[in-house]
C-alpha cells in the first residue's frame, strides 16, 4: 500500500491502458526525394522552368510577344509550350495594364489553357463584373473562383494551380475527369473542381479523347497582360516497392 499521499498517483497510472502498439501500414514508401524550396514563389530545384525573365525559348511563338526587363507581354497570338505535360503544378505570375481599358472580359484577358483545353481564366476582376464563371480564377464556364482574390489592375499576382489531366480508355472513353486545384495570390479558388470537360466559349464542356501530355497554352485575347516567373512540376506519385 503506498502511503496515503501518493494513492492518486497510482489510481491514474492503474487507469491507463497498456502501452499500445504502433500501427504500421507495412506499404513499402521509397523516401520522398528532398526538394529545396524556392523563396517567395520561386522555382524548387525540381522544377522546370517556362519563363525566367530572359527569354520565352521554352515556347512556340515566344518569339511574337515582348520580352524586357524580366517580364513578357503578350502580343499578337497565344503561345504554347514546347515541352508537354499531364499531371503538373504550375505557378505563373502576372499583371493586368496598369491603365485600365475595356470592360468585362475585354479587361486584362488572358487564360492558362492545360493541355490546350482546359482554361484556367486570367482576368483583370478587380472592380470589374462579369459572369461569374468567366472571371480571374474561374474554369472557364464551369466554376466561378471560390472567392474572388484579385489585386489591383497593374500589380502583380500569381496563380499557383495544381492540374489533374483526365485519363481515357484505349477506346477514347473518359475513365477519369481533368481536376483543378488553385490559389490566387496564396487564397484558395479552387478546391479539386471536376472538369465537365474542355472549356469553350460558344458551347457546353465536353471530352473529347487526346493524349496523356499537352502543352500548356497563354492566352492572347487583344490585351498587353504580362507576366513573370513560370515555372511546372510534373507530378510523379509515389510507387511503394515491392515487398
Ligand atoms: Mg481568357
Amino acid at each position: 500500500m503506498p502511503p496515503l499521499r501518493l494513492l492518486p498517483i497510482a489510481l491514474l497510472l492503474a487507469a491507463l491502458p497498456a502501452r499500445s502498439q504502433e500501427y504500421k501500414s507495412g506499404i513499402n514508401w521509397p523516401e520522398p526525394k528532398v526538394v529545396t524550396p524556392g523563396t517567395h514563389g520561386g522555382a524548387p530545384s525540381d522544377a522546370i522552368v517556362l519563363f525566367d525573365g530572359k527569354d520565352l525559348s521554352a515556347w512556340k511563338n515566344g518569339d511574337k510577344w515582348i520580352v524586357a526587363d524580366g517580364v513578357a507581354t503578350a502580343a499578337k497570338t497565344g503561345i504554347s509550350t514546347k515541352e508537354s505535360f499531364g499531371d503538373c503544378q504550375l505557378h505563373i505570375e502576372w499583371a493586368t495594364p496598369g491603365k485600365v481599358e475595356g470592360k468585362g472580359q475585354g479587361r486584362g484577358n488572358s487564360g492558362v489553357y492545360f493541355m490546350g483545353r482546359y482554361e484556367l481564366q486570367v482576368l483583370d476582376s478587380f472592380e470589374n463584373p462579369t459572369y461569374f464563371d468567366g472571371q480571374a480564377g474561374a474554369i472557364y464556364k464551369q466554376f466561378p473562383p471560390l472567392v474572388n482574390a484579385s489585386r489591383k489592375p497593374g500589380e502583380w499576382q500569381a496563380y499557383d494551380i495544381i492540374f489533374t489531366a483526365p485519363r481515357f480508355d484505349s477506346a477514347g472513353k473518359l475513365t477519369s475527369p481533368a481536376h483543378i486545384t488553385a490559389l490566387h495570390n496564396g487564397a484558395l479558388i479552387q478546391n479539386h473542381a471536376e472538369l465537365k470537360g474542355g472549356t469553350f466559349f460558344d458551347k457546353p464542356p465536353s471530352y473529347a479523347a487526346h493524349p496523356p501530355k499537352g502543352p500548356i497554352d497563354l492566352q492572347y485575347h487583344g490585351n498587353p497582360m504580362r507576366f513573370r516567373n513560370i515555372w511546372v512540376r510534373e507530378i510523379k506519385p509515389l510507387v511503394p516497392a515491392a515487398k
